[in-house]
C-alpha cells in the first residue's frame, strides 16, 4: 500500500524504480530532442523536448512535491525562472521587490521597468511602514528573498502573505538560500517559489539551472505554456544532474548547517571579527522570525573583519581549504567578498545604504571536515598583520 512519504524520502527516491522499459532503478536520461508518433495523427506523452521531456519531468515533479506545490517548471537558469515568473505580471503592473535582492534580480527588474514593461519598487521589507506604503500602491506581485544576501536578514513570509491577501497581490519567494529542506514558502501561504537550482538543489557546482513552483494548478499550467513559448526550459542533461543532486539534498544541508553554526560561534568570539551575520545566533536581529519559519538555520553566513579591506586582502590570500569564488550551495566551501565580487555592480553608495562594508565576507559552508574549515579560518585570521 502506498505510504504518505516524508519530504526527505521524496528527495531521495521520487521516480526511483518507475522505468517501464527495463526496470532501471535510477530513472534514465532521455537526451532525445524528439519522440516518435505511435501512428499517423497519434502522438504520445512526449513529442518534443522543449515542450516536455521525461527526465526534466521527474525533476519538476520532485521539486513540486518538495515545495508542496502542484506543479513546477524547470528552466535554464535562476534568472530565466525569475523572468518566467515576471511574465505573470500584467503590462505596467507593480512589483514590490527587496531593496537588497540578488544582483541579477535587481538588474532584471530595473531593465524591465526601464523598458516600460512593469513597474518596480525596491523596498526594505523588514520596515513595516515602508512595506505598507508600497502595498498602498496596489502591487500585482511581491517578491521576497529570505534570508537576504549577503547580510542574512530574515523577513516574515506569513506576515507579507497576510498583508498581500488584503489586496490582489500574489507573493513569490526566492527560496534559493535555504532550499525546501529548510523552508517551504507555499506552506506559509505564498503563491510561487523560485529557485536558482544552481545552488543547493543541484549542490555540486556543475549546473546552472532554475525552477518556478506554483501553488495553483492554473498558474502552473500558464507558466509551463509560457516556458515552452519562450523556450527557457532546461536541458535533459542538466535536469538529470540536478535530480542526482536533489537525492542528497537533506543529508548535505543538515551536515553543512551543523558546520555553519560551529563556524559562526567560532567567528563570533574571535578578536579580529567585528560582526557575524547568521540567523542561528541568538544575537541575530531576526533570529526569532527564522526560528518560526525555517526548519534550520542554513549554511550561509557573512562576517565583518575589524581590519576592513586591508584585513580582507591578507585573509583571503592565506585561505587554503576555502576557495575565493562567487555562487553558493555546493559541496565545497566558498568565501566571496561582496564589495569587489557579488555586489560590485551596486556602487559604494548603494552598498553603504544596504550595510555592506568593505570588510564584509560571505561564506557558503560545504562538506569538508568542520575542524579543517575552522583551522583554515583560524590560520587565515592570524595572517592579518
Ligand atoms: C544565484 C541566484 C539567482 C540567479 O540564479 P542563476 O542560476 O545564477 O541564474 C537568483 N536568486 C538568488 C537568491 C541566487 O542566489
Amino acid at each position: 500500500m502506498p505510504i504518505q512519504r516524508l519530504f526527505k524520502t521524496v528527495a531521495a527516491a521520487n521516480g526511483i524504480a518507475t522505468d517501464k522499459a527495463f526496470g532501471a532503478v535510477t530513472p534514465p536520461l532521455y537526451l532525445s530532442s524528439n519522440f516518435a508518433f505511435a501512428t499517423f495523427e497519434q502522438g504520445q506523452d512526449y513529442e518534443y523536448s522543449r515542450v516536455a521531456n521525461p527526465t526534466r519531468d521527474i525533476l519538476a515533479d520532485t521539486l513540486a512535491k518538495l515545495e508542496d506545490g502542484v506543479g513546477a517548471v524547470v528552466t535554464s537558469s535562476g534568472m530565466s525562472a525569475l523572468h518566467l515568473l515576471l511574465s505573470r505580471v500584467g503590462p505596467g503592473g507593480l512589483v514590490i521587490a527587496p531593496h537588497d535582492c540578488y544582483g541579477g534580480t535587481h538588474r532584471l527588474l530595473a531593465a524591465l521597468k526601464e523598458r516600460g514593461q512593469i513597474d518596480v519598487e525596491f523596498v526594505d521589507q523588514g520596515d513595516s511602514a515602508a512595506l505598507n506604503a508600497a502595498f498602498g500602491k496596489e502591487p500585482q506581485l511581491v517578491l521576497v528573498e529570505t534570508p537576504s544576501n549577503p547580510l542574512m536578514r530574515v523577513v516574515d513570509i506569513s506576515a507579507i502573505v497576510e498583508r498581500a491577501r488584503q489586496g490582489k497581490a500574489k507573493v513569490a519567494v526566492d527560496n534559493t538560500f535555504l532550499s525546501p529542506a529548510l523552508q517551504q514558502p507555499l506552506r506559509l501561504g505564498a503563491d510561487y517559489v523560485v529557485h536558482s537550482t544552481t545552488k543547493y538543489l543541484n549542490g555540486h557546482s556543475d549546473v546552472v539551472g532554475g525552477a518556478v513552483i506554483a501553488a495553483d494548478p492554473a498558474e502552473a499550467e500558464a507558466l509551463a505554456a509560457w516556458a515552452n513559448t519562450t523556450g527557457v526550459t532546461a536541458s535533459p542533461f542538466d535536469s538529470y544532474l540536478t535530480l542526482r543532486g536533489v537525492r542528497t539534498l537533506f543529508a548535505r544541508v543538515e551536515r553543512q548547517q551543523t558546520s555553519a553554526l560551529a563556524i559562526a560561534r567560532f567567528l563570533e568570539q574571535h578578536p579580529r571579527i567585528a560582526a557575524v551575520h547568521y540567523p542561528g545566533l541568538p544575537s541575530h536581529p531576526t533570529h526569532d522570525i527564522a526560528a518560526r519559519q525555517q526548519s534550520g538555520w542554513g549554511a550561509m553566513l557573512s562576517f565583518e573583519l575589524k581590519d576592513g579591506l586591508h584585513g580582507v586582502r591578507s585573509f583571503v590570500a592565506a585561505l587554503d581549504v576555502f576557495t575565493l569564488a562567487e555562487s553558493l550551495g555546493g559541496v565545497e566551501s566558498l568565501i566571496a567578498h561582496p564589495t569587489t565580487m557579488t555586489h560590485a555592480g551596486m556602487g559604494p553608495e548603494a552598498r553603504r545604504i544596504a550595510g555592506i562594508t568593505d570588510g564584509l565576507l560571505r561564506m557558503s559552508v560545504g562538506l569538508e571536515a568542520e575542524e579543517d574549515l575552522i583551522a583554515d579560518l583560524s590560520q587565515s585570521l592570524s595572517a592579518i598583520g
